[in-house]
């Protein structure tokens, strides 16, 4: 991998290396499922909460099975300077509408809608603190409460089932000061040249893959990089997203 002996990352990280990764589950106990997700300094409660009930579009459309929905938002303090709420605003921007559309998506993809008939599964991502790849932590703790949800539905008898056929998680690299590297901070994120953002399922497969050069372009080897380093995190998230739905589940 290219970089010069005078490289070094913010944080002196490796370049394949994670930020600290953590799971608190149980964080909001009115919601059945629930972990406070941190990547570094970017923190993340993720809430799974269940309505016994579809949208009205699905009922008016006879659609089978059940749904599943995410939404995001970043606390007002969650950022360097104070971010207005969407709702004093009066509307969504359209980074959040991109962000929840991408959570639903991911976790859409490995979750069987047929096996979950009735039922809608609401994913409440709220950034508590904001430092780069709160999308990617989004997605990954999203997958880390629903799964602990749906535990709570099967042990009480509401779920013969699980929906789930397999784990999600995501995680973003770049290209910063010509290197590829792994799980970028804000002060990575900022200067990079390409960002990307990789999901993956616990078998290796891609469910979504963004990368775009920021006034800037890449290579296809560039390109291969990023994408093992990606894979490589994805294996590292998945084993400790399965200790956590562990414990949030004992
Ligand atoms: N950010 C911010 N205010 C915003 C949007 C982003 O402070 O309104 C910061 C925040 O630290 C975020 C980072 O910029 O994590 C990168 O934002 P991006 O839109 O690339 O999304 P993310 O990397 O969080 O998925």
């Amino acid at each position: 991998m290219k970089h010069s002996n005078s490289f070094s990352r913010p944080d002196k990280r490796a370049t394949d290396q994670l930020r600290s990764i953590q799971f608190e589950t149980g964080i909001a106990p009115h919601a059945l499922g629930s972990v406070l997700v941190s990547f570094g300094a970017t923190r993340i409660i993720c809430a799974a909460s269940v309505d016994n009930r579809v949208p009205g579009w699905m009922r008016a459309q006879g659609v089978e099975g059940g749904w599943m929905t995410a939404e995001y938002s970043m606390l007002p303090y969650s950022t360097l300077e104070r971010k207005t709420r969407d709702i004093s605003r009066g509307k969504s921007d359209g980074r959040t509408i991109e962000i929840q559309r991408l959570i639903g998506r991911a976790l859409r993809a490995v979750f069987d809608l047929k096996k979950f008939s009735g039922k809608t599964l609401w994913l409440d991502c709220d950034v508590l603190q904001a430092d780069g790849g709160t999308r990617t932590a989004s997605i990954t703790g999203a997958y880390v409460a629903a799964q602990i949800a749906i535990g709570k539905l099967m042990d009480g008898g509401q779920l013969t089932e699980n929906p789930f056929s397999n784990s999600v998680a995501a995680v973003s690299v770049g290209i910063y000061q010509d290197t590829p590297v792994l799980d970028l901070n804000y002060l990575e994120d900022k200067d990079a040249s390409v960002d990307a953002n990789i999901v993956m399922t616990g078998d290796d497969q891609y469910v979504e893959v963004q990368s775009s050069g920021e006034e800037s372009t890449f290579s296809h080897k560039q390109l291969e990089e990023l994408l093992t380093l990606g894979t490589k995190g994805i294996h590292q998230i998945t084993l400790l997203q399965e200790r956590a739905i562990r414990e949030g589940l004992s």
